[in-house]
């Protein structure tokens, strides 16, 4: 959202991988007002980007296109199989299946990176009402390594990376 009362226009950037470094093709668009929970109808303002991003994906990564869907239909597979009780094994199998290529997907999106940096901007935010910038660097310091280090655990066990205590055997 803008501060300064003028909606700013926003980039989104393809990060496909191509021979020379990421896509960087780039759509426009103003910020979003909804952000799409699952279960719930997207905006229709993201529907239209989403739908901005797709065609530019079935016109330029088309292999990824196709993958894209098919994967939709897994996904809408897999969404619909959980909510039946079932003995068959294979269908087992694949819902199995699908949930650690969930929690692959999921995985990829939170980097080392990109965890340090959603801590980094949360602890600025937070300290920025009560703190001068010096005292917000020396609190960013001392509390950035220890918080990374909580939320890549977290992430590692939310993501399948490593096992949380519950999945492992109760001690004798
Ligand atoms: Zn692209």
């Amino acid at each position: 959202m803008a501060t300064n009362g003028t909606l700013v226009k926003l980039q989104t950037k393809c990060r496909v991988p191509t021979e020379t470094g990421p896509c960087g093709h780039t759509v426009t668009h103003f910020p979003m007002d909804a952000i799409p929970i699952i279960g719930q109808p997207a905006g229709k303002k993201v529907a239209e980007l989403v739908m901005a991003l797709m065609g530019h994906l079935q016109k330029k990564h088309p292999d990824i296109f196709v993958s894209i869907q098919a994967m939709g239909s897994t996904f809408m597979g897999f969404l619909a199989l959980r909510l039946f009780e079932t003995s068959d094994a294979a269908l087992l199998a694949a819902c199995d299946q699908t949930q650690a290529h969930l929690r692959q997907l999921s995985a990829l999106q939170f980097s080392d990176e990109s965890v340090e940096a959603t801590i980094r901007n949360t602890l600025r935010k937070a300290l920025a009402a009560k703190h001068t910038e010096s005292e917000i660097e020396a609190l960013c310091a001392e509390l950035q390594p220890v918080l990374t280090v909580a939320m890549r655990g977290v992430r590692d066990a939310l993501t399948g990376a490593v096992q949380l205590p519950s999945d492992q055997a109760p001690p004798a």
